[in-house]
């Protein structure tokens, strides 16, 4: 029976190599067998991987919504027979394993089979967002808190409740929405409900990546725009008055300034 070592979820953040964390690197470093999300870019692992000794084995296990992908069972099965094997496993995922990583079932799996797993965190792709957009998820000026949303749907699942993400998005919760440009129109549909249309919204493709895009709008606007701009995967969407506080916004006139706008 060989040693059996931890299986380390790693975050690779973003898109930029100088996002990972020093225990990202040392991690993904002494890596025997490294299985790797598409989100996670090429130039990411070159750079981490650059002058070690003995190269672990790469294994694309890409998950990229509406494409053909690697079934989850799949992976899980995998990360176990590495680990099993003796192998000093990372499972690399893009931005942080524990927001909409599937982090929890390939935990469970793992651990199903006596395995132990750490964590290791990554910077987010919506934090990458609103540092590209120049503000942030808080303001204490008009935004309280914020809310990391999917906008993809499971089959057979509701989805969320836009109507209610609008009500909080309206008593100033930031709206992060991963996976929403192809349902942008439906969200923002629902949105709408509690929303006025000439609320601040914004999208961030390649946050943080060499070919980061950024554009704004109004929530009414938004699909419109996403659609003329072409604007598609890896985008998160931004949506709320923080936008207002983002100096490159206004630099563009495209918001209003807090100070400006009347209150209510
Ligand atoms: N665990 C990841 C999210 C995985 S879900 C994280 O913490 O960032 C995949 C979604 O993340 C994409 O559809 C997109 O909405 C978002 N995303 C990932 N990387 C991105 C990037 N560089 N810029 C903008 N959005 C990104």
């Amino acid at each position: 029976m060989p040693t059996l070592h931890p299986v380390h979820l790693v975050g690779a953040g973003p898109g930029d190599p100088e996002l990972l964390t020093l225990k990202a690197v040392r991690v993904i470093r002494e890596a025997t067998v490294i299985l790797v999300d598409d989100l996670v870019g090429e130039q990411v692992l070159a750079s981490v991987l650059d002058g070690v000794a003995t190269p672990p084995r790469l294994v694309q296990v890409g998950k990229r919504g509406g494409c053909a992908s690697t079934p989850q069972a799949f992976i899980e099965r995998l990360l176990v027979r590495e680990a099993l094997a003796g192998e000093k496993v990372v499972r690399l995922k893009g931005g942080d394993p524990l927001v909409f990583g599937r982090a929890g079932e390939e935990i469970a799996a793992l651990r199903d089979a006596g395995i132990e797993v750490r964590v290791v965190n990554g910077i987010t792709a919506g934090l990458a967002a609103v540092n590209a957009l120049g503000t942030g998820w808080t303001d204490r000026r008009c935004a309280q808190g914020v809310l990391l949303v999917t906008g993809h749907a499971q089959p057979g699942h509701p989805g969320p409740d836009w109507d209610a993400i609008g009500a909080a998005a309206a008593s100033g919760i930031t709206l992060v929405v991963y996976m929403g440009v192809v349902q942008a129109p439906r969200i923002v549909d629902g949105l709408l409900r509690r929303l006025p249309a000439d609320w601040p919204a914004a999208v961030v493709q390649g946050a943080s990546g060499a070919s980061e895009r950024c554009g704004w709008s109004t929530l009414g606007e938004l699909p419109a725009m996403l659609q003329r701009e072409g604007f598609g995967s890896p985008a998160v969407l931004v949506i709320g008055r923080v936008l207002e506080a983002s100096a490159l916004a206004q630099a563009r006139a495209l918001v209003t300034p807090p100070a400006a706008r009347t209150a209510g």
